[in-house]
């Protein structure tokens, strides 16, 4: 048996610690795309809470609410009823395949540009920048003692992250309860308990997340890399070094000595110096890379300065990237955004999405739902009529009250009428006004005369009364005796 001495290497560890990274200041293409979509996704974040929405007297007046006490789910013109769950179900499912649909055509632009993680972290990088200098700066201060001058500006840094996890935390709660209230409240102490629980949690995983973690959550934390492999092909997009052409790799100098024996390289480290989770996209696709594309800012600009052209680091797709190395011409590369994999995705998700809108339109603001009792099942009057009970639940999803008509069809000689009131003679419809934004329950009786027939069917209709004549019926039984 092999002595484990003499087969492991005793500088090999199991855990490697943690280096830092700082990532340098860039300027480019990519990375005003990167601070567009970090400030307008962080405006909506932030500002939605606050954007009123005239809901009329009956409804709360938030452009975007979940109300969770009333299950109610508010978004401008729209709301939505706990049964109508289906609608935020498939914006869910949009969500998955428009993530299915850009990872197949563009590989991981959500982790580059979108997603929560990738653009705290950035915000926090910038705060780093701005207390601490640039990259430079910022290793030589981590690397310091600690003196009172660098544990007054941690402190202070820190503080700043704090603040952004506090109003990151803070703006959520906002999402579920009128917003302007909440802030009078949480600041009395009179918010519920969980309002200051869920503070808490989201600004204690923001400060860790953001300020500390950061590319650790990407690389050890979060499935998504693991999983997108699968939405990729040779076709999708990629960051890519393209050693083809950069090998082998050497300085200006270095290259100006002797140029058939280097490639376009200048090992000048701008692209490693710049990337956010500190990797080398020279060693090829990793885990690490979140396809931000910054790399190709900083070689791009690299280029420029020594008069090589620029694309040493581009978005290429594999297929691509074998050709180009191959000496061939390669097209546009938007052609590869048109193929049938990135098509199929694009039609199931606009057909979700127009089939939603679709039902959206057309959908009724009242419902009805209707329950016999089961015991007893039917009740024999003192004439001789047979009266069966129901219980009526009749929601009214509009914020004004309504007056409804409430009628039954296909039971001869039938007689309704709402517990609580006396039997009339002769009446198969009644009127009920249904508060604003909310369910009605009616006790309604029927009674029909004894006939041979133990059990009739019939169909009870309510109707909207007004300009808006929606209508909406069930098809009931009503019960009589064995004979
Ligand atoms: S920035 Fe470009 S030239 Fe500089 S090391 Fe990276 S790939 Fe080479
Ligand atoms: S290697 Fe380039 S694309 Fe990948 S994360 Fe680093 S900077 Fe972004």
């Amino acid at each position: 048996m092999n002595n484990p001495d003499e087969i492991l290497d005793p500088e090999l560890k199991l855990y490697e610690a943690r280096k830092a990274v700082h990532p340098q200041r860039i300027d480019g293409t990519f990375r005003r795309l990167k601070w567009a979509i970090m400030i307008v996704t962080l405006a909506i974040y932030y500002i939605t809470p606050w954007i009123r929405w005239d809901r009329g007297p009956y409804a709360p007046n938030q452009a975007v609410l979940v109300d969770l006490a009333n299950r109610r789910f508010y978004m401008f013109g729209i709301e939505i009823w706990p049964h109508e769950f289906y609608y935020v179900a498939g914006l869910l499912v949009m969500a998955g395949i428009g993530l299915f649909l850009v990872t197949s055509a563009v590989g991981r632009a959500w982790c580059g540009y979108a997603c929560p993680q990738t653009v705290w972290t950035d915000l926090f990088q910038h705060v780093d920048r701005f207390v601490d200098g640039d990259r430079n700066a910022r290793m030589r201060m981590d690397k310091a003692p600690w003196t009172a001058k660098k544990t007054v500006r941690r402190l202070f840094k820190w503080g700043i992250y704090l603040f952004i996890a506090f109003w990151t935390g803070g703006a959520w709660i906002m999402y579920f309860a009128d917003a302007p209230t909440l802030v009078v409240d949480f600041w009395t102490g009179e918010a519920a308990f969980v309002a200051y629980a869920t503070v808490g949690i989201l600004t204690a995983t923001t400060f860790i997340f953001g300020g500390f973690m950061r590319e650790q959550v990407c690389v050890y934390m979060c499935p998504w890399p693991r999983i997108q492999a699968a939405m990729m092909d040779e076709k999708s997009l990629q960051v890519t070094y393209k050693d083809w052409r950069g090998e082998k790799r050497g300085s200006i100098k270095k290259a100006q000595k002797d140029p058939a024996a280097f490639g376009d390289c200048v090992d000048c480290n701008q692209c490693v110096a710049v990337c956010p989770t500190g990797i080398d996209i020279r060693e090829g696709p990793q885990i690490g890379c979140i396809t931000c594309a910054l790399c190709i800012d900083a070689c791009d600009r690299v280029m420029g300065e020594v008069g090589r052209p620029r694309g040493l680091i581009d978005y290429i797709t594999a297929d691509d990237a074998e050709a180009e190395k191959a000496g061939k011409e390669t097209g546009p590369a938007w052609k590869n955004l048109l193929r049938l994999r990135t098509l199929v995705y694009f039609g199931v998700w606009a057909g979700i999405g127009l089939a939603m809108l679709f039902a959206l339109g057309n959908r009724t603001r009242l419902d009805l739902a209707v329950q016999h009792d089961r015991n007893p099942v039917y009740v024999q009057l003192s004439n001789g009529d047979i009266r069966n009970a129901y219980t009526a639940k009749i929601r009214n999803m509009e914020n004004r009250p309504r007056q409804m008509n409430v009628s039954i069809t296909g039971l001869p000689g039938a007689t309704l009428w709402e517990g609580g009131t006396s039997r009339p003679d002769q009446q198969t419809a009644l009127e009920v006004t249904v508060p604003a934004d909310s369910v009605a329950n009616l006790r309604l009786f029927i009674a029909a005369p004894e006939t041979t027939s133990e059990r009739d069917e019939f169909v009870m209709t309510i109707e909207g009364a007004g300009e808006n004549a929606e209508s909406d019926s069930e098809e009931l039984f009503f019960e009589r005796p064995k004979n």
